[in-house]
């Protein structure tokens, strides 16, 4: 193949690789969901509200509803004419000259203006004496205080939380339209792959990646299709990848260029065009981009502390793209080093390690092994250090970069 895409490039930056793998995302559907199924979801448009809040105006406090001009000293006697609750069906009216009882969230009767709280007020039979003077606008709550009929309520493109839920209900929706969750489909290969502890014999490992990379996508709101586990062979992959039907394809291992590292191969023989094939990133050297039939394909090292590294560099911001939103890189944290760690090499590297809290911020410490096969030392980590290509040994004290785990839920 002539053309420069189908060649792709080789060794590139996380950056950029982030860049090229976010331009090859299209924006999913829309769907309207129940609010009860909004949470996390992404809003695929604003919204605003239906109606004001509150709809009248209501009294914060538990007291005495007046006109301010009629109490305007404190010892003011006003015969007491009425009440007012919540959920009143109509708004009562303060004759002139009186008062009127009223408690916390009824409607503010017309003609008065401000409330009295009962701790200055002395009921004397059918009157009232107040000990204070009366100040107009007091413990009112106006009409449309909270938000005005027409008024954005929610932002397009925003994760829609417990908060965001709770002021849609009280503006009168009941649906939103949101992003529909991008289906990414994943492909274990690899001939020494077992899909689950009965069928493991000699030579044989467990499939980490999938349910790895299953959970990350469902923790990074996309849907999971699994595609399960090809062999070594093109004849394999193509069977596996035939039907495809998703917004996104990773599939693991075999993206080398060892003799059973056929991914790249077989999915050439589909049509598969790629872009690049490896990133200066360790661990996660031989990350593969490209496109089949539309539909763009992530092809990950095989190791299972590379795939979800991948997944948190990579496809994370790809499903932010896919739902509408810019699809940046992680957020870093400062840390102080408590032990040196090692000059980095070619590569950005990503080094599990854990940080603690204390007085003068973050303090970080990195393990001494950092083999990619070591899924047990992730799962212990609670950050990655991130050391740029060429960064010089570190002492005790220095600075450094880290991506915190706690800041993404579930990952
Ligand atoms: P590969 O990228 O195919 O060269 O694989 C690199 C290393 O990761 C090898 O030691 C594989 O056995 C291992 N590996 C590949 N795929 C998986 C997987 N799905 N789960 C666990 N380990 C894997
Ligand atoms: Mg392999």
């Amino acid at each position: 193949m002539a053309d420069g895409k189908a060649l792709g490039k080789s060794s590139i930056g996380v950056d950029e690789a982030r860049k090229l793998i976010n331009a090859g995302m299209s924006l999913v559907g829309i769907e309207e969901v129940g609010l009860a199924d909004a949470l996390g979801r992404i809003s695929a448009s604003s919204a605003n509200a239906l109606l004001s809040s509150p709809p009248f105006d209501v009294s914060s406090m538990d007291g005495y509803a007046v006109r301010a001009a009629d109490v305007s000293a404190a010892g003011t006697t006003l015969p007491l004419r009425g009440s007012s609750r919540a959920g009143v069906s109509e708004i009562p009216q303060l004759a002139a000259g009186s008062c009127m009882r009223i408690f916390t969230g009824a409607p503010v009767p017309t003609g008065a203006d401000a409330i009295i709280i009962q701790e200055n007020a002395e009921s004397q039979g059918d009157a009232v004496r107040f000990t204070v003077a009366a100040v107009e606008g007091e413990y009112v709550r106006r009409l449309g205080l909270n938000f005005k009929s027409g008024q954005e309520i929610l932002g397009v493109g925003r994760t829609i939380s417990a908060r965001n839920i709770g002021l849609l209900a009280a503006a009168g929706h009941t649906t939103i339209a949101v992003r529909k969750r991008p289906r990414i489909a994943v492909l274990s290969t690899g001939d020494e792959l077992a899909g689950d502890p009965t069928a493991i014999s000699q030579g044989r490992i467990l499939d980490a990646n999938r349910p790895g990379l299953t959970a990350s996508i469902k923790a990074l709101g996309g849907i999971p299709v699994d595609l399960g586990i090809a062999g070594d062979t093109d004849d394999a992959i193509i069977s596996a990848v035939r039907e495809l039907d998703a917004d996104l394809l990773i599939v693991t291992g075999g993206a080398s260029v060892g003799d059973h590292d056929r991914v790249r191969p077989a999915l050439q023989s589909l049509g598969f065009t790629f872009d690049f094939y490896k990133v200066m990133m360790r661990p996660g050297k031989p990350l593969m981009f490209g496109e089949l039939k539309g539909i763009p394909v992530l092809g990950m090292p095989g190791n299972p502390v590379s795939a979800l590294l991948c997944s948190l560099l990579f496809v994370k911001p790809a499903i932010e793209v896919m739902t509408g939103r810019a699809g940046e890189g992680p957020i870093y944290d400062d840390a102080r080093l408590a032990a040196p760690i090692a000059r980095t090499g070619q590569r950005e590297d990503y080094l599990r390690a854990i940080y603690t809290v204390d007085d003068s911020g973050l303090s970080v410490e990195v393990f001494d092994q950092q083999d990619s096969s070591m899924t047990a030392l992730l799962a212990q980590s609670n950050c990655l250090v991130v050391r740029p290509v060429g960064a010089p040994a570190a002492a005790a004290g220095e600075m450094v970069k880290l991506i915190r785990f706690d800041t993404m839920a579930n990952f």
